[in-house]
């Protein structure tokens, strides 16, 4: 037990949960934990003071090595379809501490990652790697900064052990904060190995954790809100990857989160070259996962989801599956409107035209045939910079040019109001994967967190366009065709 000056306030709801959702138990303790990073302005925003989180106190604490007051510590149960096939799964290397809960009232989760075996390791170590613990801090901040929603990164310390992979590897632990750990695969677990009162008492849980202000009063159809509501947040969220050109590599049951934030960062990336096909995973060899799936592999794990709520939906099953159904086919529409409105604000159009959606696949199919630069092209775009682009290349490039000026001329917004509109929607900076290399080269090899440091902080404001921005958005010499990504690091 220690320190409440650095703020810690926890609750512990989840472990109030039937038992056989989760198993207690403590993280390992390690050798010798040193900070790397703390995310100052993320502690604060949490009621938790940076600088007590850096004593040795809070740095144990970060390490595992030490518990915060009130935590209960335990590791998650769940299931999950992987590339398309069942598992029994759970918290195999980390450990949830508690529930944090704000000055504002709100409740986020702490949990450690790489913090030891649990119950649910089967043969892993419980370990992660110190590159991946930054990559995840990383790729989480720039995608809060995008304002897609999100868990992040608190703190990430080094243990001062080895870990082995294919080399031995400095081992660290991330603490990673997110508005709560459910899953889908949390409700396929419910289902296959619970009792129908555990997976009714879960969804309550998850009705009031994350659609509190849903009106689901007796006699509404609870479970079926939650479905739609988490089928909602799904669809608004993967249209924003996708209008970032984010991949996320690893679209698992167990790791969609049914708040709606985007979890688990393991082999995601971001496209350089527009290519629907684009696929980093060295191991999704079929592209299960690759950029233009994304929105459909949403819908089949909601539909395993549905699965899972099918008992609670009705009790007559035909009936069920049904109510399920409508609620699955609304989900694609809404995120087309999603994606396209969001189309539309990369083009700086305010107001909607039948033919802007032909205007818009136009633009992309141009891209994907001239290999243009997804995130450039848009930026070039929102500052009327024509020539030189790759994509002007296209023969048919300069009429599509005239007919989307045209176009945006001839709305009630005006130029002034479309340019601060693409500004707005057209980032110009990601963590494109060299400069995310870069900076975790320089971190693991040399102990050099500056080249980190920069990258993180032109990640945090990705739209201002400054002049210190200007170099992020330099290409790599080879664009996505050799860079992989791995699973489970
Ligand atoms: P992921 O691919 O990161 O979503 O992980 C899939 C499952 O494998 C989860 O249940 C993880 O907890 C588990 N897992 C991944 N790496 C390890 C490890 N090093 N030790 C134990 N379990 C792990
Ligand atoms: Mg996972």
């Amino acid at each position: 037990m220690t320190n409440t000056k650095a703020g810690w306030n926890f609750d512990n709801s989840y472990a109030r949960l039937p038992d056989n959702l989760f198993a207690k138990v403590s993280p390992t303790e390690v050798e010798d934990p040193a900070i790397v990073v703390v995310n100052e302005p993320l502690a604060a925003s949490l009621g938790l003071h940076a600088e007590v989180l850096r004593s040795s106190n809070g740095t144990a604490i970060f390490a595992g090595n030490a518990l915060p007051e009130g935590s209960e510590p335990i590791a998650q149960a769940y299931g999950g379809h992987q590339f398309g096939h069942f598992n029994r799964l759970g918290d195999g290397r980390a450990v949830l501490l508690g529930e944090q809960i704000t000055p504002d009232g709100e409740r986020f989760d702490i949990q450690l990652k790489g913090s030891g075996r649990t119950p649910y390791s089967r043969g892993g170590d419980g370990r992660a790697a110190l590159g991946p613990m930054l990559r995840e801090y990383i790729i989480s901040e720039a995608m809060h900064g995008l304002g897609i929603p999100t868990t992040r990164s608190l703190a990430v310390v080094t243990t001062g052990e080895a870990i082995y992979r294919e080399t031995a590897l400095p081992g660290a632990v991330l603490t990673r904060v997110a508005a709560s750990h459910l899953r889908v695969g949390t409700f396929q677990f419910a289902a296959q190995w619970g009792t129908q009162d555990e997976l009714r008492e879960l969804a309550d849980y998850a009705l009031q954790r994350h659609f509190a202000e849903v009106d689901t009063e007796e006699g509404d159809n609870r479970y079926l809100v939650l479905l739609r509501k988490v089928a909602e947040r799904q669809a608004a969220l993967i249209a924003k990857w996708q209008l970032v050109g984010f991949i996320h590599g690893v679209m698992n049951t167990d790791n969609m989160a049914i708040s709606g934030e985007t979890i688990d960062y393991g082999p995601c990336a971001f496209m350089d070259a527009f290519d629907s096909a684009t696929v980093f995973s060295s191991i999704d060899t079929q592209g299960r996962y690759a950029y233009g799936n994304q929105p459909r592999i949403g819908a089949w794990n909601l539909a395993r989801l549905a699965e899972a709520l099918l008992p609670l939906l009705h009790e007559d099953d035909d009936e069920a599956v049904r109510l399920a159904q409508d609620v699955l086919e609304h989900y694609m529409d809404r995120y087309h409107q999603h994606w396209l409105a969001g189309m539309r604000a990369k083009l700086g159009l305010a107001d909607t035209e039948q033919e802007d959606e032909a205007l818009i696949q136009e633009l992309l199919a141009m891209m994907q045939k001239t290999k243009a630069d997804y995130t450039n092209t848009f930026v070039a775009l929102t500052f009327d910079r024509f020539d030189g682009l790759p994509l002007a290349e296209h023969e048919d490039f300069a009429a599509w040019l005239d007919r989307w000026l045209v176009r945006r001329g001839r709305q009630a917004a005006t130029l002034d109001d479309a340019h601060q509109l693409m500004r707005r929607s057209n980032p110009a900076v990601i963590p494109r994967n060299h400069r995310v290399e870069e900076a975790l080269d320089a971190a693991v090899k040399n102990g050099d967190y500056s080249v980190m440091e920069r990258l993180l902080n032109a990640l945090a404001h990705p739209f201002a366009h400054s002049a210190e921005q200007v170099e992020y958005a330099v290409l790599p010499e080879q664009q996505n065709c050799n860079y992989r990504t791995f699973c489970g690091t």
